[in-house]
């Protein structure tokens, strides 16, 4: 499409202004059509029928670990090679990761010589731009954190090899290896590689595997990512990995189930903690998630019906963005396979004010920055969409909005 004059652009955005529009697109939530696939499972427990498999009784306590059913799914979910590298836990991956973090900081892992938190620095790599909520946990916990270039290959590992070699301090990486939140890449063979490899000035060093997005594909065109664990493994650094994932893009946010895979003695760390902190999680939902999805094949099946539904909300962001900002070399945008995100990086030093632009037509955003660590992207340019929850109609409006908002900003600039 034909440039607009930034008087044209602005008598468009105030058109939009006066149409008192409440659009969000601020958070990757599932919307209720998602949310529906999993509903059959509400009642596959029943006041009459509540034991696992094994007839374990799911009223009482016990089963720190997770109930036996769901240690398989999370075995394969995690790919992971037996269910002593697992933990099945509750409702969020994050409080499993939050938890890791603050056990390293008040205990240490078995090689710490002191608990991180009696270390007079500790510092973690954040590949940016990243999931806000890393480094909100850094941040409670006083870790300082270092920005390092997320490629279109995952971290930049000329970057990240360098500053673990030289800095003991530097305690561990974020990484969201596959349909990262924002970016929707995977991380490349390579880059798997190198990771697993790399010498550590750190002996208690830990990559946070966040593999969220593991089964999350828009399409059959599936991107594949290698196997950390067995990586780590055949470099002899089998402690070097914690991996996370969830249910909750799978059944239902805030009530599905997470879980952990890591090296047997990892996993023996974390239990001897979580028993400290419970007596063991909700086996009735893994008893009822268990049910649902029988296996991970199941997990797969499952996520073809929640691709069917957002692959075309994500087409439409695609579309919307190519039609009215393709060419005009003012902004550019990642197209991913899969995940929940696509990332808009905009004309340099412009992304704040294209927010607030939106966010007074009505348009909600996540805030420029929140893919930074301390909410600073140092370039001012990134901006996170997330398309699943809104409807389609809300989604092409929003995005149109938008789209007038970034050429206003590259006018005015
Ligand atoms: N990890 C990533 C990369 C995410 O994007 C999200 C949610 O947006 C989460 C973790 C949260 O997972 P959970 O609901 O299991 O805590």
């Amino acid at each position: 499409m034909a440039s607009l004059t930034k008087k044209e652009l602005q008598k468009k955005y105030d058109e939009y202004k006066a149409q008192g529009l409440a659009l969000d697109m601020t958070r990757g939530k599932p919307g209720a059509e998602q949310l529906d696939l999993s509903l059959p499972m509400l009642d596959l427990v029943t006041s009459k029928d509540y034991k696992t498999l094994a007839g374990a009784d799911t009223r009482n306590y016990g089963g720190l670990d997770g109930i036996p059913e769901m240690k398989e799914i999370f075995k394969d979910f995690l790919e992971v090679s037996s269910t002593d590298e697992v933990i099945v836990g509750g409702n969020s991956s994050l409080t499993l990761m939050h938890d890791t973090i603050a056990r390293a900081m008040s205990h240490g892992f078995p090689e710490s010589k002191k608990p991180w938190g009696q270390q007079s620095k500790v510092k973690f790599l954040c590949p940016s731009p990243g999931y806000d909520r890393h480094f909100s946990v850094c941040e409670h916990f006083g870790i300082e954190m270092i920005t390092v270039p997320m490629t279109d290959k995952g971290p930049d590992m000329d970057v990240v090899e360098k500053l673990v070699a030289e800095d003991k301090s530097i305690k561990g990486i974020w990484v969201v290896p596959k349909y990262s939140n924002p970016t929707g890449i995977t991380c490349s063979k390579k880059t798997v590689k190198r990771l697993a490899k790399m010498t550590t000035a750190a002996k208690d060093f830990r990559i946070m595997w966040d593999n969220a997005y593991t089964v999350h594909h828009l399409s059959k065109e599936q991107d594949e990512l290698e196997n950390i664990l067995e990586a780590c493994k055949k470099e002899g650094n089998d402690e070097r990995v914690l991996i996370y994932g969830s249910f909750s893009k799978i059944s239902f946010a805030g009530a599905g189930v997470a879980g952990m895979g890591a090296s047997a003695s990892n996993i023996n760390w974390m239990k001897a903690h979580l028993s400290m902190s419970t007596i063991g999680p909700d086996k009735i939902n893994q008893v009822r998630h268990a049910r649902f999805f029988k296996d991970f094949k199941g997990v797969q099946k499952h996520m073809k019906k929640h691709a069917a539904i957002i692959a075309p909300k994500f087409d439409a962001v695609i579309e919307i963005l190519e039609k009215e900002l393709g060419g005009k070399k003012i902004a550019t945008w990642t197209v991913p396979k899969g995940g929940y995100f696509i990332s808009l990086d905009v004309p340099k030093g412009t992304a704040k004010q294209v927010v607030k632009l939106a966010s007074d037509a009505g348009v909600k955003l996540t805030a420029a920055g929140a893919t930074f660590p301390y909410m600073k992207d140092p370039k001012d340019e990134n901006i996170r969409i997330a398309p699943t929850l809104p409807s389609m109609g809300e989604i092409k409006l929003a995005m149109r909005v938008l789209a007038v908002c970034v050429q206003l900003a590259a006018a005015k600039k």
